[in-house]
């Protein structure tokens, strides 16, 4: 017999998803003596219709995350409101800067000079400056994006000159793991790493870690910003993915 309780999480409409996740992070920081106002939910539509964003923006959901510029750009040029932040938080390559300079207000997936000086020209003149991370690949897997933890200074001080960026913090997606206390230990480097800099550099201040799979140790250890896709909107079609 099938057992209604643990359906899948494609089952739930937004409206509930969304809800389960606000309680999720609200428990994480009360057992860290965390404040709920420190972590921002970013939630991740890529794949998913305006509608989905529509649904989630009817409950209150500012923050949208975004992979992949084509299926992003169609939800962006739609989308109704006004005051919707757009984070563009895939892979960046260098010939959709431009694009993404126009569009978004927040990247976090920052991690080569090159891209950051083209994102900085190509920022328009009338728009705020630029927000971005820098993905630091702290888990040091081979073919991941990331600068490594060796080489961050380095181009955290040659961003944060950039005149169209700002600084405003870290982000990662460590090796994927059930076990909490390896999680723990990826994040709470991101922390300390976060923790350094941030005294040279005070504007330094945002973590963006923690998805479906990992966002109660995340914000445990400190993350500012939670990036969650699976939990808010259901499974993705990974042929969707390009
Ligand atoms: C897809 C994605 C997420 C969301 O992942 P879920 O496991 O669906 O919550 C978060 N961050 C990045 C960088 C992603 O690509």
């Amino acid at each position: 017999m099938q057992d209604i309780i643990s359906e899948p999480n494609h089952d739930v409409s937004i409206t509930q998803a969304l809800t389960q996740v606000h309680h999720r992070i609200n428990q994480a920081c009360t057992s860290s003596g965390r404040d709920q106002t420190e972590v921002r939910l970013l939630a991740v539509s890529k794949t998913k219709p305006l509608s989905a964003v529509n649904q989630a923006y009817q409950l209150g959901q500012r923050h949208f995350g975004e992979n992949y510029l084509q299926d992003a750009l169609e939800k962006i040029e739609h989308c109704m409101f006004g005051d919707v932040c757009w984070h563009f938080i895939g892979a960046i390559q260098s010939n959709k800067t431009k694009t993404i300079a126009h569009h978004f207000d927040w990247v976090h997936t920052l991690d080569r000079l090159k891209i950051a000086r083209r994102l900085s020209e190509q920022r328009p003149d009338n728009m705020a400056p630029l927000k971005v991370l820098i993905q630091v690949n702290i888990s040091q897997e081979k073919n991941k994006n990331g600068v490594a933890l060796a080489d961050l200074d380095e181009l955290v001080a040659a961003v944060d000159v950039l005149p169209n960026l700002a600084l405003c913090g870290l982000m990662c997606i460590p090796a994927a793991t059930q076990d909490v206390d390896q999680q723990s230990h990826a994040f709470n480097q991101m922390t300390t790493t976060r923790d350094r800099l941030n005294k040279s550099y005070p504007q330094l201040t945002e973590l963006s870690m923690g998805m479906s799979g990992d966002l109660d140790s995340a914000i445990a250890c400190g993350a500012t910003m939670v990036r969650i896709g699976t939990d808010i909107f259901g499974a993705r079609n990974t042929h969707a993915e390009q």
